[in-house]
């Protein structure tokens, strides 16, 4: 069965037979129910509505021996395909196998011009500080959580005292921020020095995740090319990526294209997803791909390394009722098990993008879908936006203008 040639109301059916929803919210996607004015009231300032865009799944994830269908919330046509269609060669070749991180997310507390002296006496207070972060958000610690490390940095006139928190299954932003601030607020009285701001720091560190996918040859061939050729040239632009930062940028971009769509999808911060992977790649001083391809046993083999900074609880997923669709879509246990399948997604892309890139060109297959949006801007409807986005495939010509110009003769026939 292709999922892509179900009709909606035959896609939610195979997910409410399948179990991976219940009929409660099958009703709930039916009627396309979004989210209620209370609701959008106590998340954003003011609201006059709630923005809808596109809500779907990407199939044929094999992850970690797991299968999962993935939701994905995304405006740009070609990511849901593209995402399926790599991941269907990789789980030919046997799925990926990740290698999730803990949740470590640092804090900073920063003092401004503070004297030798009293560096040195902060630095004694070291373990009373500890203790007390540590005691700052008791739950936390109950769930395996809290404090992993402090440190003391010195920036010309500028002090830093740096947390390391486990923050277990949460994005943890706001849990940083409030143990900071209770934080900052003992060094006062311990030091009387002036604290300039305390603010967890969005740099993903102690979230980096390893992917790691196989794919035998026979799942690259094209019609004029074997499946060994574009697993070469998949390996020369992957090396031309890590020379060129213009290619390495648009390479990263197809990677978040996938992990951004499941970010939305599940309620989480894509702003410090984005702020983490990118301020990564350029780790080693030159902007970096966060994927790698080679060749190995006559397999080609890829490797992403990035950090992926998301909670599986907290902030607005519990909040957001597709959030939570999301998650139960996927049967999602823990936000180690969120982050092995967003990394997958992210390889997958690249995967899909790379190897059109080397064989046919991205635009074949992206203007093939872009079609259909092309149709509805020019007024189709119905039964119409297949016709014009033929008739628009046919003539390659993927233009407004044409659009309108085939939707106008299929009215006057
Ligand atoms: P929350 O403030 O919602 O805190 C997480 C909550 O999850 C806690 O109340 C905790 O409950 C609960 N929880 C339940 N189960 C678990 C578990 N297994 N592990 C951990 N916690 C659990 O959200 P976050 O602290 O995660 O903050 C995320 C929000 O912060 C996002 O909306 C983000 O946009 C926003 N934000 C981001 C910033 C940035 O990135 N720079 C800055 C400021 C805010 P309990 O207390 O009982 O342990």
């Amino acid at each position: 069965m292709k999922i892509y040639e179900l009709t909606l109301e035959q896609r939610i059916k195979y997910l409410l037979e399948n179990e991976y929803i219940d009929q409660r919210q099958a009703d709930s996607l039916l009627k396309r129910q979004t989210i209620s004015k209370d609701l959008a009231d106590s998340l954003s300032e003011n609201q006059i509505g709630s923005f809808s865009l596109p809500y779907g799944f990407a199939t044929d994830f094999l992850v970690n021996g797991k299968d999962y269908l993935v939701p994905m919330t995304i405006e740009e046509p070609s990511v849901i395909a593209a995402a399926s269609n790599g991941a269907k060669r990789i789980k030919h070749s046997g799925g990926f196998k990740t290698f999730p991180s803990k949740r470590i997310v640092y804090g900073q507390i920063v003092l401004e011009k503070i004297t030798d002296i009293d560096f040195e006496q902060l630095e004694q207070n070291s373990s009373e500080i500890f203790n007390f972060a540590q005691n700052a958000h008791p739950s936390l610690l109950r769930r395996g959580g809290g404090i992993v490390s402090l440190k003391f940095n010195r920036y010309d006139e500028f002090t830093e005292i740096e947390l390391g928190i486990d923050t277990v299954d949460a994005m943890g932003a706001n849990m940083v921020n409030t143990i900071l601030e209770k934080t900052a607020h003992k060094i006062v009285e311990l030091t009387n020095d002036d604290v300039l701001c305390s603010i967890l720091s969005n740099s993903g560190q102690g979230q980096v995740i390893t992917v790691e996918a196989r794919v035998d040859f026979a799942q690259l061939g094209t019609k004029d090319m074997t499946g060994e050729q574009v697993a070469n040239r998949i390996v020369q632009l992957s090396s031309f990526a890590q020379k060129s930062v213009k290619r390495a940028i648009t390479h990263n971009k197809g990677i978040m294209n996938g992990i951004d769509a499941v970010l939305l999808a599940t309620g989480n911060d894509f702003r410090a997803q984005e702020a983490a992977a990118h301020s990564f790649a350029f780790e080693s001083g030159q902007y970096q791909p966060f994927s790698e391809w080679h060749i190995e046993d006559a397999q080609l083999v890829g490797t992403l390394k990035m950090p992926i900074e998301l909670g599986s609880v907290g902030g607005a997923i519990r909040a957001l009722p597709m959030a939570q669709l999301s998650l139960a879509i996927m049967k999602i246990k823990d936000s180690q098990e969120l982050q092995s399948v967003v990394g997958a997604v992210g390889l997958a892309n690249n995967l899909s993008a790379i190897r059109a890139l080397v064989t046919t060109g991205i635009q074949t297959g992206h203007m093939g879908l872009q079609s259909k949006s092309l149709a509805v801007s020019a007024g189709a409807v119905g039964s119409e936006i297949h016709a014009v986005a033929e008739k628009l495939n046919q003539t390659k010509d993927y233009t407004i203008k044409n659009a309108e110009n085939i939707l106008k003769e299929l009215r006057e026939k």
